[in-house]
């Protein structure tokens, strides 16, 4: 019998033998980390044997929902994929919104489990409980959107559900993501090209059923009450009127804005890409994820010039930071096309800007010059040039080939790897930490290298006058307590904006009123210390430990230049002292025999090391 929430069967399909079956889903595995992050992270360490290929048939793609997603709960949308990431080597995982969960869901699976290789190119049709790998022979080499469009064609229903590669994908670029719903990604650590090596175009989901919850007139009390503060909830309602760009007069007008490969954190031409300026030029329409209120999902539309006709989703708020800041480029229209490149051919647009503004900067440092680039002028800020750039990176072409690889190795083979801007080999964030400390240490000690996401502390690090994100003291804490909160949003598959008006208190209580369960606010913190510590776990198996928890020398060492935090360094050292002391783990970043006894986690420790 499944929990209430749950639709008690995963599906694991084997490429190399073509193979599908359908497993019950394991209760107690769901009810001990909550749902698709923390399951994610326990299968992945149980199911792949250490050192496991990237790219090889032996990794996995294990796909997730949690148990709230295809009811009526606010923000209920995310699905997440956990795989060994070959862009960094470590655990990674990575959530997409739109509607895939919840049509996974309706279709009869909390997850997939994908393994193997197949011979030729396939994409997996499931729908409902008749399941079948079908040729992709005719979709290889096609971009995301067409791909999208030819498979619904072909089982002609326009209303199915389709997560696919691009190019990208298909040429192993080690930042290539995965595309659902046309724009929505599973976007960072290169899901895509584990997808391509294993010669999986697309997954395509039709799903009629329903989901049982276990008390359905508490789940209707608390969704009202959630609508009712987000539609109060100031920062909810300039999402919902500007999407998630409301964020870079902010983040720039305190000075901690990545900005021309993180050389400073202000960009002075930022107020030409903010969320007005789009507002006012670009902006046409706003889209919306399954079951949210707030549509951060803005439409825009290039009307005229060399890129007229131009459409996509977004820019949302990292985009622009990595794409525009980043590279130094304040021009709207080039900003778009750039990210319609991105989404074609399936990259994720985050380390696509970061690479390119590593590019950018090696090209004013003479270390590649215009005969390397073939021709293009890769000056910061020039927008033409970025949008060429791209459009090699994403068909692997001359120097494209060398930055597919991503930040990390392309500045190593350069002999420049204090230019790239990382954490394990994961491209910064848009947050600039030596602007804000905390971020500094959230990049530091992230599982999948730098991701703002592990523990976005920059909402409490900048309240009041802002000045808070200078300070040292209590930032090894507030990660350590963001990180655990994260956690669990992430394992109840929650689109993190719902925090405005969600705390821990109300997902507690989503949680109960869906699976009948009983967890209160301490218990759910503890699952997410135990999922952290399980993450680690499969990193320290893999030898990472805290020579990985670092960040580049750029942040340690050189004072940020200009604007409103200049004069700023990040001393990492202490921090991740007092964070390894606070998380119970010893000064190399292990957890202690203590810590895992104390979480339950020494036994499946002792047995998969
Ligand atoms: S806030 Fe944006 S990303 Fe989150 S569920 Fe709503 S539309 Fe999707």
């Amino acid at each position: 019998m499944a929990l209430k929430g749950l639709a008690g069967k995963i599906l694991r399909v084997n490429l190399t033998s073509g193979s599908i079956t359908k497993e019950p889903t394991p209760d107690d595995v769901f009810a001990g980390y909550i749902g698709a992050r923390g399951v994610g992270a326990y299968l992945l360490l149980k199911e792949l044997k250490a050192h496991t290929d990237p790219l090889g048939p032996d990794n996995k793609l294990i796909f997730l929902t949690g148990p709230v997603e295809g009811t009526l709960a606010p923000g209920a949308n995310k699905i997440t994929v956990t795989f060994r990431s070959p862009l960094t080597g470590t655990y990674s995982f990575s959530l997409c919104g739109g509607h895939l969960a919840p049509e996974v869901k309706f279709a009869g699976y909390d997850g997939i489990i994908i393994e193997g290789r197949a011979d030729r190119p396939v994409y997996l049709w499931i729908d409902d409980d008749r399941v079948s790998l079908k040729d992709a022979s005719h979709l290889w080499g096609k971009l995301t959107h067409a791909t999208e469009d030819a498979i619904r064609a072909e089982l002609k229903d326009d209303a199915i559900r389709v997560a696919c590669i691009g190019p990208a994908g298909e040429k192993l670029s080690r930042f290539a993501c995965i595309q659902s719903d046309y724009h929505r990604e599973f976007g960072r650590g290169g899901a895509g090209a584990v997808m391509g090596a294993k010669n999986l175009k697309a997954i395509a989901v039709r799903g009629t059923g329903s989901v049982e919850v276990a008390d359905p007139e508490a789940l209707e009390a608390l969704t009202e009450k959630v609508y009712g503060i987000l539609a109060a909830n100031l920062k909810a309602r300039a999402r919902r009127y500007y999407g998630t760009p409301e964020m870079v007069d902010g983040t720039n007008g305190l000075g901690y804005w990545g900005t021309r490969n993180f050389s400073t954190g202000y960009f002075e031409e930022g107020h030409n890409i903010n969320a007005a300026n789009m507002k006012e030029k670009i902006f046409v329409g706003s889209m919306s994820c399954y079951a949210c209120p707030i549509a951060c999902g803005k439409v825009s539309l290039i009307r005229s010039g060399p890129y007229a006709g131009t459409m996509i989703e977004g820019p949302e708020f990292e985009s622009t930071g990595l794409l525009g800041a980043n590279c130094g480029v304040s021009d709207l229209e080039a900003l778009v096309k750039v990210v319609e490149i991105c989404d074609i051919y399936g990259l994720d647009t985050m380390s696509a800007g970061a690479v390119a503004s590593l590019a950018m900067e090696c090209y004013e440092k003479g270390i590649i010059t215009k005969e390397d680039t073939g021709g293009l002028e890769l000056n910061f800020g020039n927008g033409e040039a970025l949008v060429a750039l791209m459009e090699k990176i994403a068909r692997r072409e001359g120097i494209g080939d060398l930055f597919a690889e991503g930040a990390k190795r392309a500045a190593e083979k350069l002999g420049v790897p204090e230019l790239a801007m990382q954490v394990k080999g994961q491209e910064f964030a848009t947050y600039e930490p030596r602007g804000c400390k905390g971020m500094g240490l959230g990049y530091a000690i992230s599982p999948k290298g730098a991701h703002h996401m592990i523990a976005p502390t920059m909402g409490p690090e900048t309240a009041g006058d802002g000045s808070k994100r200078f300070e040292y003291k209590g930032k090894a804490a507030l990660v350590r307590e963001t990180q655990f909160l994260m956690a669990v949003v992430d394992s109840l598959s929650l689109c993190s904006s719902m925090r405005f008006a969600l705390g821990l208190k109300e997902q507690v209580e989503l949680y109960r009123a869906v699976t009948g369960l009983s967890l209160d606010e301490t218990g759910a913190l503890s699952l997410g210390e135990k999922i952290t510590n399980l993450e680690r776990l499969f990193n320290l198996r893999e030898g990472f430990d805290r020579k990985d928890d670092y960040l580049p020398s750029r942040m340690l060492k050189e004072k940020m230049p200009t604007g409103p935090s200049q004069g700023h360094l990040v001393e990492l050292d202490p921090m991740l002292d007092e964070y390894y002391d606070l998380m119970g783990w010893d000064r190399q970043g292990r957890p202690t025999a203590a810590k895992l006894a104390e979480l339950g986690l020494a036994e499946l420790w002792q047995e998969v090391k």
